[in-house]
């Protein structure tokens, strides 16, 4: 018999929505003060002409995001944190609070506002909101940092937004530069078209680009990621003032949490970011140079979220923080001689995992458990 014989096929929309709709997380969403911030904290960061800062990034509780009240991302657990019925008075007060604690954001140059979705997308954040935030960053004298889908940047709510604020970042969820990717791995619900144009009107407005792209999507192998994220980069580098990599980290009650605890996916390998940055490098700073030098097309960052925990992107377990503190360090100088001498006994086994996944056609590749004491892994299979 065939498995699932005389059923219609599950649709990865209904693999995304399970979670949400579980009594658990309707209640989690139902307990948090819609006046409350959902957090607010400050990280070293530079400002778009390179001079070091601090950034204040301010997450607000929100509606969340409308690509998810109809279908959503694989990896998004930003479900968690939403509230469905969030006004505008609330957001005002969860922006005051933020702006107390920092009192104005005084001792910061840059100042990063999310939402769990898209700033200028009228469904999800009150139009006075958006105001709000634009204007006093502008006022304040600091660089402004929102995140967007792309059918919200058109050039109607562009022109509108920099007659408010001249000069401001979007970062977009990218994801990948791949319309198959897109589409069979994360669920975005946009093409590169439409990022394309997306850039297009962003220049044209004079607005900075940020572009988030994602180490190690469901379904695809740790090989496959590598070979793919570098052309990615390749690809959009010379139209993004700064890539961020993501790589995978399993947030709790999504779907990529379920095929995690199934044995189907392994968060990535701290040495295929090594690996990535090294390939890259040259695409980046094509005259061999460092971050600021003349040669540098766009900024290369990534902090690898949960780095060196098992839901993380993470190796063997004793090398970990060192290479994390290499990755953190090459983000600020963009200096590949960030990772020189540094090496591990796990080295060997990533290496051979890649060259397996790229040589054997299995697309969920060949990763298996790496923590723990390889013997002591295999008596236990
Ligand atoms: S677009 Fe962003 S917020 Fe919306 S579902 Fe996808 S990852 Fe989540
Ligand atoms: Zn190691």
């Amino acid at each position: 018999m065939i498995p699932g014989e005389g059923e219609r096929p599950a649709r990865i929309h209904d693999l995304v929505k399970a979670p949400a709709n579980t009594p658990w997380a309707k209640e989690k969403q139902q307990s948090w003060d819609a006046r409350e911030l959902a957090t607010t904290y400050f990280t070293p960061e530079t400002l778009a002409d390179g001079t070091p800062t601090s950034a204040v990034t301010v997450i607000l509780r929100t509606k969340g995001c409308h690509w998810w009240w109809s279908s959503g991302c694989t990896f998004c657990g930003y479900f968690n944190d939403t509230r469905d019925d969030v006004t505008s008075e609330d957001l005002h007060a969860q922006w005051a609070q933020a702006k107390k604690k920092f009192s104005d954001f005084a001792d910061h140059g840059m100042v990063k506002v999310y939402t769990s979705g898209s700033l200028l997308e009228d469904r999800e954040i009150p139009v006075d909101f958006q105001k709000t935030v634009l204007q006093e960053c502008h006022e304040l004298g600091k660089e402004l940092i929102i995140e967007s889908r792309t059918e919200q940047l058109t050039k109607e709510k562009l022109a509108w937004a920099v007659a408010i604020n001249p000069k401001f970042s979007v970062a977009i969820g990218l994801e990948a530069y791949d319309d198959e990717v897109l589409r069979f791995h994360v669920n975005k619900g946009f093409s590169i078209a439409s990022w394309d144009r997306a850039v297009e009107n962003l220049v044209e407005f004079g607005v900075r680009v940020k572009t988030y792209l994602m180490f190690k999507p469901p379904f695809m192998s740790e090989g496959d990621s590598l070979h793919h994220t570098v052309k990615w980069i390749e690809d959009v580098a010379s139209r993004s003032d700064e890539i961020s990599v993501n790589p995978m980290n399993i947030q709790r009650g999504t779907m990529i949490d379920r095929l995690y605890r199934a044995g189907d996916y392994r968060p990535p390998w701290l040495w295929s970011l090594v690996e990535l940055i090294e390939r890259v490098n040259p695409v980046i700073h094509p005259n061999g140079g460092v971050n600021g030098d003349p040669d540098q097309i766009c900024r290369l960052i990534i902090h690898p979220t949960a780095g060196g925990k098992v839901r993380g992107a993470h190796n063997c377990g004793s090398c970990d923080g060192d290479i994390v503190a290499a990755i953190e360090r090459y983000s600020v100088s963009g200096d590949v001689k960030e990772f020189a001498g540094i090496d591990c006994a796990c080295r060997k086994i990533w290496q051979t995992e890649i060259e397996l996944d790229r040589s054997i056609p299995i697309p969920l590749g060949i990763g298996l458990r790496r923590r723990g004491d390889g013997v002591q892994n295999l008596r236990s299979l």
